[in-house]
């Protein structure tokens, strides 16, 4: 037996889009398929103003861009979060500011941002863990008092909701992915949703490098050129074929998802509560998108040694992030608190396969061998 832990779904629409998109001749960015994308996002998540991007990382950056971050300005950041999250500010010369975990879930403690407020901080950036919204009516109060800009970098967060709102409308800015190990892929690509209505001129501009060549092909101009700095960050139309497929088949993969998620929770529960580990918490007013199925153990050597168990019944079940403050890169520079939160996620959380392709044979298994391990 062999189970992966991630197999990209692909469906039958993502060739003949690509093949119509070869076709048209237009195989830069914002063709045809491009505008159907963004298009499609807006009305389907009620998002202002999104533009497609070459990935999430390019859509933080993005965001980096348009809120002015600069040397000297501090952004707050869950430290068990992806590099991504933290590069994106860290290249304008920001000083990134790693807060905790909440003790129950990964996302950011919205308890515990107060404390890292200083004349300096310019922006908040929660990740919505797993595709679980983190506590956005908390942060926006926050961001209010403070003057702060919210990006949201909800990766892993299409087609998840807060309080029956899309997540990645509740901040001024916010950032997917479509990288294959998500919900809805294009092999490598992702969006910015740009909210606060001040800057989506400017991201039209960014994406197109510094230039206003996107209004020149409106014929708002009679030419175009260099207005601002900027850089290349629209994908190719052909990919933007593929994602369209894959947009259009949101609700069939959604609903395989969860229905894996729901097997998952509901087949370990009696693990739980003989206090073998905890499963994922959901608050109340939040619908998420079965992005991850995790457990955390109550140690580490727990986490392991379950991990080694399933590899060797060829079930591939990763840790996920490892806390950012405690990084190669980052360790020397950190002078924070401890992260306990930050850590314990590190160390005893470990993910179990899912993904649309899953059958319910290999998912049976994968429960038993959990099961036996704990015999
Ligand atoms: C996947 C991921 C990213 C990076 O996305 P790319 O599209 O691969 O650049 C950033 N942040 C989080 C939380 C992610 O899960």
């Amino acid at each position: 037996m062999n189970i992966p832990f991630n197999k990209p779904y692909i469906g039958k629409k993502e060739l003949e889009y690509i093949q119509e998109s070869l076709s048209n001749t237009r195989l830069s960015g914002d063709g045809p398929f491009t505008k159907k994308c963004h298009q499609w996002l807006q009305e389907k998540y009620s998002f202002p103003k999104v533009y497609l991007t070459t990935s999430c990382t390019h859509a933080l950056e993005m965001a980096a861009l348009l809120a002015d971050i600069g040397p000297g300005d501090e952004v707050i950041m869950p430290s068990y979060t992806f590099v991504s999250t933290a590069n994106a500010f860290m290249l304008r010369g920001a000083k990134v500011i790693f807060a905790d975990s909440q003790n129950h879930h990964p996302n950011l403690d919205a308890n515990q941002i107060e404390r890292h407020i200083t004349s300096k901080t310019k922006a908040i950036v929660p990740v919505h863990y797993g595709g679980v919204a983190c506590d956005m009516d908390a942060l926006n109060v926050l961001a209010q008092n403070h003057n702060l800009w919210i990006i949201e970098d909800a990766a892993q967060a299409i087609h998840a909701y807060y309080k029956g709102k899309a997540l990645g409308s509740l901040g001024d800015l916010s950032c997917f992915s479509f990288h294959d190990t998500k919900n809805i892929i294009c092999g490598e690509g992702g969006f910015i949703s740009i909210n606060h209505p001040g800057v989506q001129k400017r991201g039209e501009i960014i994406r197109e490098k510094g230039t206003n060549r996107a209004a020149f092909y409106r014929g708002e101009i009679d030419k175009y050129g260099w207005v601002d700095i900027g850089s290349s960050y629209l994908p190719s139309d052909v990919l933007a074929a593929f994602l369209l497929a894959q947009l259009e088949s949101v609700e069939w993969i959604q609903a395989q998802r969860m229905q894996l998620w729901n097997n998952y929770f509901n087949a370990l529960m009696p693990l739980e509560e003989e206090g073998r580990f905890s499963l994922p918490q959901i608050p109340p007013h939040v619908d998420h998108n079965a992005h991850v199925f995790y457990m955390v153990l109550p140690t580490g050597e727990q986490r392991d040694a379950l991990m080694y168990y399933l590899k060797a019944k060829g079930i591939q079940a990763p840790f996920h992030y490892l806390a950012l403050h405690q990084s190669m890169y980052f360790k020397n520079r950190y002078i924070g608190p401890s992260l306990p939160n930050s850590i314990k996620f590190t160390d005893s959380l470990i993910r179990l396969p899912l993904f649309v392709d899953l059958s319910a044979s290999e998912q049976g298994l994968i429960i038993e061998e959990v099961f036996n391990f704990f015999k």
